[in-house]
């Protein structure tokens, strides 16, 4: 296991699309571990495979007192309702913002062993997956807010990071 670095904004990679996963090799596997060790390291609750230079269709998540999990592939296939949200990111860190998320998600995708799965979510696991699989389309949380000056910075993050 590795701790990986943190790619920042302004960085390229976490603007491209990432490219699925076709086959869950030992490599990916590693990566998947990684990222949940970099994330834990974070005190994220959520990583995308982007935010350490991979551009992969990984995503890592960790609610508090759960255990953590990947999803390779993952697409919300269904959303619903909207509720504001206080966010932040890893690769954007000193900053938050208040946003629009959905209240309910369904998403399926495939866990670190190739099998299938379907989450439906709510509050911050909900948060977290559209935040995450946005990552993955290259698309941040700052994209939603109204204007630059939305954005608060802050000291201590106690909002989730993802
Ligand atoms: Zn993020």
């Amino acid at each position: 296991m590795a701790i990986l670095p943190i790619q920042r904004f302004g960085n390229t990679v976490l603007r491209e699309k990432s490219k699925r996963v076709t086959t869950i090799s030992k490599s990916i596997q590693q990566l998947i571990d990684d990222m949940i060790e970099t994330m834990q390291k974070a005190y994220g609750a959520g990583l995308a495979a982007p935010q350490v230079g991979k551009s992969l269709r990984i995503i890592t998540v960790e609610l508090p007192d759960e255990e953590p999990f990947a999803l390779i592939n993952p697409e919300i296939v269904k959303k619903s309702g909207e509720r504001t949200v206080t966010e932040g990111c890893l690769s954007f860190p000193g900053y938050r913002g208040e946003i629009q998320r959905s209240e309910l998600i369904v998403c399926k995708g495939l866990d670190r062993n190739g099998k299938a799965i379907r989450i439906k979510a709510t509050d911050l696991l909900a948060q977290s997956l559209e935040h995450e699989i946005d990552h993955l389309n290259g698309v941040l949380y700052v994209d939603y807010l109204e204007n630059e000056e939305k954005l608060e910075k802050v000291e201590a993050p106690e909002y989730p990071m993802v």
